[in-house]
């Protein structure tokens, strides 16, 4: 047992706040963590850096030209590095846990772990105990590492917390019968927890993704409902890998649901090509999904072999009319650049069949993890790899096909301008004196 006296901040450092955008969905991760130490006496309380409350959010095509920003915080350089140092080392907590990403979703653009090193490396100077957590600290490299007094996961306890919480959270979260949910209330920071999980790991292998090394660990569905119980809303987002179209497994959920008061709850769930069928389909309907993630990636048949995807062109083309046709809305996933032959000829390939698809919404990503040559600013939407595949001009024929508006999020909003998308090439002309900005071709 923990003292009541230890003291323990978990803390989201900023990511998309270093973008001037922001994050102010709840670090679901260290919501779990919390409800372990507090079960273990520990004091403990969370802190999302990343939220803003702000009422609309800056466009994908954004992020990609700003991405110089997160190369720049990567280095040190970004303020709000130093403003955390302060509202953390201000709350003179015992240890302080730093998260880099998620351990529990597959979602990775929710932290950076150079960014958590230097500002667990300035809290240290401080004098407090610093420990990391999160999928993008898994395979941290060593100056990464060393500046936290421990990574979580797989090392020696060492402290108090680490004690607790040596063993991976995903087989604390998924063990038989276990009835560990999130704890929302530590949260200080008004941070909206609309994500919600039902297993952790997945059941593919894909070559790009952190839960391909995850076995699946379902959570006992008395547990969900206790979790969805405390939710204060009806629209959720499922956290799983892919939520598998099994029959029993769903009616258990559902039965377990039913006992909540007659609540119905609407999901947004990650999906694959090779399962999609007009049985599963009504399967995921009954059971409350409303909407499906796919996970399309490519056009071309080498990249999807690259990959390790189970499906290709044509079956990509039945499957998202086979969900519109169902009812439901779709969100399309794609991953471009990356070790595929013909980057760019795979690029257009892609781009010619998202034209086919009668998509809701298309997520437009560069292949950024699990590569070689990894660059500590990576990430999905990094301007700088766009032009290192060669497709830093292909990109505003796929934004084109974004929404303004997402179902989890609310309204998008292109601040950096009315239309043109610059590479990083033209953002540094348009640095120089003298230089102006340099548009690339319309985007709307
Ligand atoms: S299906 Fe592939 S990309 Fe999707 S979560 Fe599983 S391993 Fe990752």
């Amino acid at each position: 047992m923990l003292q009541d006296t230890t003291d323990i901040l978990l803390v989201q450092p900023p990511f998309f706040r270093l973008l001037g955008s922001h994050n102010d969905r709840g670090p679901l991760e260290l919501a779990y963590l919390a409800r372990v130490l507090r079960d273990t006496g520990a004091s403990c309380s969370l802190i999302n850096l990343d939220y803003s409350g702000a009422g609309v959010h800056c466009s994908w095509r954004d992020l990609f030209t700003r991405s110089k920003l997160l190369e720049q915080a990567v280095t040190g350089d970004s303020p709000l590095l130093y403003e955390a140092a302060e509202i953390i080392i201000g709350r003179a907590p015992d240890t302080v846990v730093l998260s880099a990403g998620d351990s529990l979703t597959p979602w990775v653009d929710l932290g950076n772990g150079w960014v958590a090193a230097l500002l667990a490396r300035m809290l240290r100077r401080a004098g407090l105990r610093v420990l990391g957590t999160g999928a993008r600290l898994e395979a941290a490299v060593p100056d990464v590492r060393e500046s936290f007094d421990e990574i979580i996961a797989g090392l020696p306890a060492g402290t108090a917390a680490s004690r607790i919480l040596r063993r991976p959270l995903r087989e604390i979260v998924a063990a038989d019968g276990a009835s560990l949910i999130p704890d929302l209330a530590a949260d200080e920071s008004g941070s909206r927890y609309d994500v919600v999980m039902t297993a952790t790991g997945c059941v593919r292998r894909c070559s790009f993704c952190d839960a391909a090394r995850q076995p699946l660990q379902r959570i006992a569905p008395s547990t969900v409902a206790l979790d969805l119980a405390q939710r204060t809303t009806d629209r959720l987002d499922l956290g799983d890998a892919i939520l598998l179209p099994d029959e029993r497994r769903l009616a258990a959920l559902t039965e377990a649901i039913a006992g909540l008061g007659g609540r119905r709850f609407r999901f947004a769930a990650e999906y694959t090509v090779d399962l999609v069928r007009e049985r599963s389909l009504r399967t995921l309907a009954d059971f409350g999904v409303t909407e499906l993630k796919l996970g399309v990636e490519s056009g071309d048949t080498a990249s999807l072999a690259a990959m390790r995807k189970r499906h290709d062109r044509d079956q990509t083309l039945r499957a998202a009319r086979m969900i519109r046709d169902a009812g439901l809305d779709l969100t399309v996933y794609v991953l471009l650049g990356g070790p595929v032959p013909d980057v760019r000829g795979a690029a257009l390939r892609t781009l010619d069949l998202c034209k086919g698809l009668p998509a809701t919404d298309f997520v437009i990503n560069v292949w950024a993890y699990d590569r070689p040559g990894a660059h500590p600013a990576d990430s999905h939407f990094s301007g700088r790899l766009a032009d290192e595949y060669g497709i830093a001009d292909l990109l505003p024929g796929f934004f084109a096909l974004q929404p303004d508006h997402k179902q989890s999020i609310g309204r998008i909003v292109d601040i950096d301008g009315p239309g043109p998308w610059r590479n990083r090439a033209e953002c540094d002309r348009a640095d120089q004196p003298g230089q102006g900005a340099q548009a690339a071709e319309p985007m709307r």
